[in-house]
């Protein structure tokens, strides 16, 4: 098939480009996506209009990055960027292009994209393709391919490298042999990038239906140890009991399945990160086991959940990731280490449930179901924490206080009866969340001024 359907509005668009004796064709991603089939909702575009023009043209015209000859049009309630056709510009200093330069042809324009299957586009309003590279054939046959000498393309940009990674695993595509190989030679530009760029691939790379494949690409050419070397220290470290594999495959395998469930970034990220520290804290175990061949017993990794998140905590701030999503990722690979069972009681609960936090819980349990997806290789059983989440429902239904504003009394309450004002009264408060948690039955304001008074008395 030679010419593709498009959307009305694309349509509408192009006369109106038309009409001022303009070129538009849809590019990138929506090109990729029209090839394979699949529906588009980002649609960007190319252009032999300048950005002055485009912006007269069209009424609701946003200059979201003109530096680099893009605006942002809104026509009938859809949002599109659009580009006028450049060359490639040098990026002297391998972070980010220097300045644009304006082609004269979409052929040129296509020429500076990084891959065949990102530089094939296709005119508007006839919905024919343009693919100088066979974008097309290297979709059908599921290839990353540089356009031009992979070498050459990837030092111009230590970014595509990192870029295809994505591609890989939000597609499912390999990589062609000659852009595979190119990428151990090109790590020095690589390493110039700017963290923040790098984070957006990484980003995507985690939060697509296959992150393990990119992560396996970044492995075996550099790139893991290069962009994450915490996590490329984990390749090798053997593990036992439970554990059918090293601790950079069950990380890999754990995040894949969080893919596969559609759980949140964080979520990934945790299963991911959670056991980082294994690497450092491990500690081998002999059973003392006679007649065996090789060694016997057991690695141990004791608190190997704080490790990781001192090690989680600095890559997370190297690639400035916003500081609520590094909370929430730290705090998860924090609490995965929670080993329930019936024999707990009820104030043990209630201190699992504020060292984690209600909040965190769903999330907490997905994290559970990685890990263990993780750990053989298999799907989980999801009813595995039925009997931890009945429990946790029956012991926040009996309503026990979780926290200071859950007391029968307050600070002025202790005031009254003569603690003095200052750090007493919090210290005294927390030692009756304490009291209460043990023994809900106690969270009446009469026996509490009366623990609260013997303690006063103590001070
Ligand atoms: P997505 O569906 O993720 O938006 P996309 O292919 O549209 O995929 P973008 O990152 O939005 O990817 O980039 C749009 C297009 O710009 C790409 O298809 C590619 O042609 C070109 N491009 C983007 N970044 C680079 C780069 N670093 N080097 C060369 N070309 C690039
Ligand atoms: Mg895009």
């Amino acid at each position: 098939m030679n010419r593709f359907r498009l959307p009305p509005v694309l349509q509408d668009i192009a006369r109106i480009f038309n009409a001022a004796g303009k070129e538009v064709y849809l590019v990138g991603g929506a090109v990729r996506d029209l090839i394979l089939g699949r529906d588009s909702a980002d649609w960007d575009l190319a252009t032999s209009a300048r950005p002055e023009e485009v912006m007269r043209l069209f009424k609701r015209v946003i200059p979201t990055g003109i530096k680099h000859g893009t605006v942002t049009i809104r026509h009938r309630e859809v949002s599109l960027e659009v580009t006028t056709f450049r060359t490639e510009s040098a990026y002297s200093d391998g972070r980010r292009p220097d300045a644009v330069a304006y082609a004269g042809s979409i052929e040129a324009d296509l020429s500076r994209r990084d891959f065949t299957m990102n530089a094939a586009a296709v005119r508007l309003p006839q919905g024919t393709l343009v693919d100088p590279f066979d974008g097309r054939g290297d979709i059908r046959r599921r290839l990353i391919r540089c356009v031009g000498k992979a070498e050459e393309r990837f030092a111009e940009d230590g970014l595509r490298p990192m870029r295809a990674v994505r591609f890989a695993a939000q597609l499912g595509f390999d990589l062609e042999e000659q852009t595979l190989k190119a990428i151990p030679g090109v790590l020095d530009a690589a390493a110039r990038v700017a963290p923040e760029r790098i984070r957006e691939e990484l980003d995507k790379t985690i939060a697509a239906p296959n992150p393990q494949t990119g992560f396996i690409i970044m492995e075996e050419t550099g790139l893991l140890k290069l962009i994450l070397p915490e996590l490329d220290a984990c390749r090798g470290v053997e593990q036992r009991g439970y554990h059918r594999f090293d601790v950079l495959d069950h990380s890999l395998l754990a995040c894949a399945y969080a893919a596969k469930r559609g759980f949140s970034r964080e979520v990934r990220m945790a299963a991911l990160f959670h056991d980082l520290g294994k690497p450092r804290v491990r500690n081998f175990v002999p059973s003392g086991d006679p007649g065996g061949t090789g060694p016997k017993g057991t690695w141990t990794f004791y608190n190997h959940e704080g490790e990781s998140v001192r090690l989680a905590e600095g890559m997370m701030r190297r690639f400035r990731y916003p500081n609520a999503v590094t909370a929430k990722v730290l705090r998860l690979i924090a609490a995965h280490m929670f080993h329930y069972d019936e024999t707990w009681t009820d104030s043990a609960v209630r201190r699992f449930l504020i060292r984690t936090g209600e909040d965190l819980l769903q999330e907490l349990f997905e994290l559970r179901l990685a890990d263990t997806a993780g750990m053989a290789g298999t799907d989980p059983d999801p009813g595995a924490l039925l009997p931890f989440r009945r429990r946790i429902k029956s012991v926040l239904e009996k309503g026990g206080a979780l926290s200071l504003k859950d007391l029968a009394v307050n600070g002025r309450d202790l005031m009254d009866i003569g603690v003095p004002p200052g750090k007493y009264v919090g210290i005294i408060l927390n030692e009756l969340l304490d009291t209460v948690i043990a023994d809900p039955e106690l969270n009446s304001r009469e026996k509490l001024l009366g623990i609260a008074g013997n303690i006063n008395k103590r001070y």
